[in-house]
């Protein structure tokens, strides 16, 4: 078959195509919304987080929050009686005041989670707070 331009150019024309349909994807889907906060940008490179890291930005975790929205408990509480998600876990909770982190202000959300997966020192933090967390899964929990 004889195409009309370069099979290169066809080629980078396609990527570009597929590029376009997947970040508008990203942009409109219903999942992922926690993660679309910290990856607003679709590509091929991988992210390099940590599996606690990983636990913090997609929520699926041992929070209450988690447990109560499938059903494996009866309250999304924190022990401290707020509810207990993970911002609550890392900027509000007096249980993991060790590895608190400034809380965002409603309209930078998504800039607040960006910055704290930017910054290596609120890596450690959440990472060494998750830990807690899972260690002490029982004793988090109303
Ligand atoms: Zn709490």
């Amino acid at each position: 078959m004889k195409a009309l331009i370069p099979r290169c150019e066809l080629k980078q024309h396609l990527q570009e195509l597929f590029f376009k349909k997947w970040q508008n994807l990203w942009d409109n889907g219903n999942t992922g919304r926690s993660v679309h906060k910290v990856l607003k940008t679709v590509n091929l490179k991988p992210v390099f987080w940590t599996r606690e890291e990983i636990l913090f930005v997609t929520g699926y975790g041992p929070f209450p929050s988690l447990l109560n929205r499938f059903h494996l408990s009866d309250s999304d509480s924190c022990a401290c009686g707020e509810v207990g998600d993970p911002i609550h876990y890392a900027t509000s909770c007096p249980l993991t005041l060790s590895w608190r982190i400034r809380k965002p202000s409603t309209s930078l959300g998504s800039l607040w989670y960006q910055r704290v997966l930017d910054n290596p020192n609120s890596r450690k933090r959440i990472i060494s707070m998750i830990k807690f967390i899972i260690d002490n899964e029982n004793t988090m929990r109303l």
